[in-house]
């Protein structure tokens, strides 16, 4: 889980992304979202690297002898090990410029706490959706930060019941992207309505073109977060290579959210 490799600019760096079963080749634990723990954990580099990671807190480096930093994070709210995310490199902070310009420089965020209380901080967004402009970069932020609570600060028992902190997530994605881009009432509107069509659309082709047993959102039924003896879970259809393009499960809970706040407001 533990990638090394090179910046933009040719300097080494490296980062986990251990999320959902990869930390445990990092470091002992169990990984099912039920077994919670707190963490923290000092890093030592040499100076020049920042090191992010997944905490309650910005660390502010302590300097350990001549050209030696160490690095202190900590959680004290329990939290699944699949969060615990580090990444080093000679990372810059961007301050005091536009959203926009903000995602267009920088590939890795360390979000301010005000922004995402209780959160591990950290996103990882890949350089991909960069080219896409502040609209597909935008999106996709703020449907991570939405994970900060609906996933990470409270989550499902359950890997297979995903749907409710993605339809969460992409339910609000829309309404923290229309206030970043401070819209009007009418283009919200119209913002959500264009929206919701593609997404009806994606929903009706893969309702019509996926296995139906991959569409339901509670597969494991009345024995979902139930461990086995040994106190391993299985994540049903965690294996299918087909089941993680699939967006049936955001999209059916967004709808779902998106009715009951039709119903009785938001
Ligand atoms: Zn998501």
């Amino acid at each position: 889980s533990v990638t090394w490799t090179t910046d933009q600019s040719g300097r080494p760096c490296v980062y986990t992304m251990g999320s959902p079963i990869n930390n445990r080749a990092l470091f002992p634990c169990q990984e099912p979202p039920v077994a919670l723990s707190t963490w923290q954990a000092s890093v030592r580099t040499a100076a020049g690297f920042v090191v992010l990671m997944s905490g309650e807190n910005s660390a502010e480096p302590v300097q350990l002898q001549e050209g030696i930093l160490s690095w202190y994070y900590y959680v004290t709210m329990p939290m699944p090990a699949s969060t615990f995310t580090v990444a080093v490199g000679c990372w810059q902070e961007v301050k005091q410029q536009s959203f926009t310009a903000a995602i267009q420089t920088n590939t890795k965020f360390s979000l301010p706490s005000s922004q995402a209380d209780f959160s591990p901080h950290i996103i990882f967004l890949s350089q991909s959706v960069l080219p896409g402009g502040s609209h597909l970069c935008g999106t996709r932020l703020c449907h991570e930060i939405a994970h900060a609570w609906f996933g990470l600060a409270i989550g499902a028992r359950d890997w297979t019941e995903e749907w409710i902190s993605e339809g969460f997530a992409t339910f609000l994605e829309d309404i923290f992207w229309a206030r970043t881009q401070q819209l009007s009432q009418d283009e919200v509107k119209g913002q959500r309505e264009l929206k919701a069509l593609l997404r009806w659309r994606r929903l009706r082709d893969e309702v019509q073109n996926s296995e139906e047993e991959l569409q339901i959102l509670r597969p494991k039924k009345e024995s979902t977060g139930e461990l086995s003896e040994s106190g391993a879970s299985v994540v049903k259809h965690g294996l299918k290579a087909e089941k993680i393009f699939m967006q049936v499960h955001y999209l059916k809970g967004y709808f779902l959210l998106r009715s009951l706040a039709r119903t009785i407001g938001e």
